[in-house]
Order: structure tokens, then sequence, then C-alpha cells
């Protein structure tokens, strides 16, 4: 690598299991407690493997579960996203500073330092993730988002995160733009975009399962994350 020049960089990263570890049952609480407050049903989120998926397709999954019609999980949609939101920004930690995963705050300031485009791409609804960011410290790193309103697949959110990178002008010709995350999904969403991807097994795949996935780079954590990477 050394020797070629630097090139723009965009980064893309997920948020759980890769910046934060572990950040508490709040999020799925406000999941069921919207469940309950719209639709008057008990649901819980045991058995839905709640990593990697975008958030209104956890509601169609527990709400199908407890016998619901398509239809009407369609027609509750609007309001579970703005109760789920709503509610969370209430239980929410005060400090999530100690949920930071290992590397993730210098890796930051870094890409900061050299000005590569630093944005979020997340299956949490976008009022989550910001107080997420928010209680974490983490928030002042990124320039924009792309969340669980924004689309139907992980996938899709890559896409629109990085047009919007382009409308910003965070995202030039010949730029590296390499997605960050901690599953299976992240892997996959890269790859329909034909981006890099770094995968990180600070969530709930290990470094072997990742690895297996053949991503551009499969670490234990963001420490072991050599920068330039992402510039060459
Ligand atoms: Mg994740």
């Amino acid at each position: 690598m050394r020797g070629k020049a630097l090139r723009p960089a965009l980064v893309l990263f997920d948020i759980d299991g890769t910046l934060l570890c572990r950040a508490g049952p709040h999020h799925r609480q406000a999941l069921v407690e919207a469940v309950r407050a719209i639709t008057g049903l008990e649901t819980t989120t045991d058995g839905i493997p709640l990593q990697g998926m975008l958030d209104p397709d956890i509601f169609r999954a527990m709400l199908t579960r407890a016998g619901s019609s398509q239809r009407k999980i369609e027609g509750w949609m609007p309001l579970l996203v703005k109760r789920a939101q709503w509610l969370y920004s209430r239980m929410c930690p005060e400090d999530l500073r100690d949920r930071v995963c290992p590397g993730v705050v210098n890796l930051l300031q870094t890409l900061k330092q050299r000005q590569a485009g630093r944005a979020l791409v997340t299956g949490n609804l976008s009022r989550i993730a910001w107080k997420k960011m928010e209680r974490a410290h983490l928030r002042r790193y990124f320039q924009f988002g792309s969340f669980a309103e924004y689309g139907k697949t992980r996938g899709e959110l890559v896409r629109k995160a990085i047009a919007q990178a382009k409308r910003l002008g965070l995202y030039r010709n010949h730029g590296l733009v390499t997605l960050i995350g901690d599953h299976a999904n992240d892997v996959q969403a890269a790859r329909e975009n034909q981006i890099r991807v770094v995968a990180v097994a600070t969530g709930v795949m290990p470094l072997d399962e990742l690895a297996r996935l053949r991503p551009d780079l499969a670490l234990a954590d963001l420490t072991a994350l050599d920068v330039d990477f992402l510039f060459h």
C-alpha cells in the first residue's frame, strides 16, 4: 500500500455490535411497549434474531407471531414507528459511553482529522439511532445517517447513504466507500452496492464465521484496524 496516493474516503457505520456493544434492553423494550400501546397486544422479541434486522421488520415478526394480518400490521406501522422512537428517547440510559466498542473513538477521531465522510447505516429508526449516538457521545462524528425508515433492506439503506453523500459533497469520484459492520447482513448489503466491507466481531457473530463470509477485512475489534486501509 505504501507509496500509493490517498483517496477520498466515505465510511459507513452500523451501530449495534459495531459502534456500541450491548447497549442494553431499552431498545427492545421500546418496541414491545410500542406494540402494546398501539395494538393492545402482548408480544415479545424472544427468539427473533434482532441483530442485523431493521426495526420495522422486528415489529412485523413480533406481530405476525401474535397472529396479526399483514394488512393490519402495515396499517399500524406508522404509529408503531412513531411511538417506539418516543418511548426509546425516554427509556434510553443517560450515559452509553461505557458501551462504546474498543477502537471506535480513536477511529472516528482519525477519520474526522483526515476529513473522511462519516455516516450511520443502521436498522435502527432514526431517532433511536441519534439518541444512542448522543448518549454515547459519538453524535458529533457523524455527518448524516441512513436509517430503518429509509428503505426495506440494509442494501437499500447503503444505496441511499451513498446518494446522500454525493448530494452533500462528501463523496467524490474514485472515492472509496467502506461499510463497517458486525453481521452477515452488513456484508451482504455492502456486496449489493459493490463497496468494501470491514466485519468486526464485537457483535453476535464470532470472528471465524465472519471471516467465512469473505469480507475485505475481518477483525476481532476496531483496535485492529489499520486506518490507511480505508484510504487505499
Ligand atoms: Mg449490527
